[in-house]
């Protein structure tokens, strides 16, 4: 595969950098990236990865745009109000780059399906608002060695790493940190605890960077690392996460077993 002259053009601000360049640039093209969620989270890191010519997207959300969404989830218009998500992110990224493919998934991940959609793409990236997905991309990530950036909002909060855990010692998955879901009524989605729009904005912004950075092999990963941000104080530190040998998904055991 070689870049067309218009690919030079569209890339010129990637391809100058030798950290990117051609090779890297090719490597985008050809990277396959599924994103749960088309909200908050999603929806600059589609806009983004879209710009910056991955390859093919998948999309997966079932929900349809309401006006209450457009406060913060940037993909979707006005107009788009009514439509699938999907439908609509994919109209906003294919305006941004037509020459990317977009694979739409009209449906909320489950035990069910997860497996054969997670299966199509070459990492996951998590904007979904809920720990039922969180934990289900968690476990499935890890059995199918799938990286997953995975990122977490709360009102004028966030947080953010990326799980590679069946890469053994020194990878920790989110488990590790977080045996068990929280029960459900400890925890409000956005609906109802409120955010400020542009805090999405920022951690969705940094998953993207981190999606990039994965595929093409650049710099330090936040693998083994939970990056936290706080707005109001205008803070972001980090913490160390120690991988559990105990883990349920991926401690010594369950890993050893799978060899
Ligand atoms: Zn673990």
């Amino acid at each position: 595969m070689e870049l067309s002259e218009d690919q030079f053009q569209r890339y010129a601000r990637h391809l100058i950098l030798d950290e990117v360049g051609e090779e890297g640039q090719l490597r985008l093209l050809e990277s396959r990236v599924l994103v749960v969620g088309a909200g908050g989270l999603g929806s600059p890191l589609l806009l983004y990865l879209a710009a910056a010519g991955v390859g093919t997207i998948g999309i997966v959300d079932n929900d349809q745009v309401d006006i209450t969404n457009l406060q913060r989830q940037i993909v979707h218009a006005t107009r788009n109000i009514g439509a699938l998500k999907v439908d609509s992110a994919r109209d906003t990224l294919c305006a941004v780059n037509p020459e990317i493919q977009v694979e739409t998934h009209a449906q909320r991940l489950d035990p069910d399906n997860a497996e054969a959609i997670v299966a199509g793409y070459d990492l996951v990236a998590d904007g979904s608002d809920n720990f039922a997905t969180r934990y289900l991309l968690t476990d499935l990530c890890c059995r199918r060695a799938k990286p997953l950036v995975a990122a977490a909002l709360s009102p004028f909060e966030g947080q953010l790493s990326i799980f590679r855990p069946y890469l053994g010692a020194g990878h920790p998955c989110y488990r590790c940190l977080f045996r068990d879901p929280p029960p459900p009524d400890l925890v409000p989605r956005c609906e109802e605890a409120g955010i400020l729009g542009a805090v999405a904005g920022v951690l969705g912004t940094l998953q993207a960077v981190e999606v990039l950075k994965e595929l093409l092999g650049l710099g330090d990963s936040l693998d083994g690392t939970l990056l936290l941000y706080d707005a109001l104080r205008t803070r972001f530190h980090s913490i160390r996460i120690a991988k559990d040998p105990e883990c349920p998904t991926c401690g010594t055991h369950v890993l050893a077993a799978e060899d």
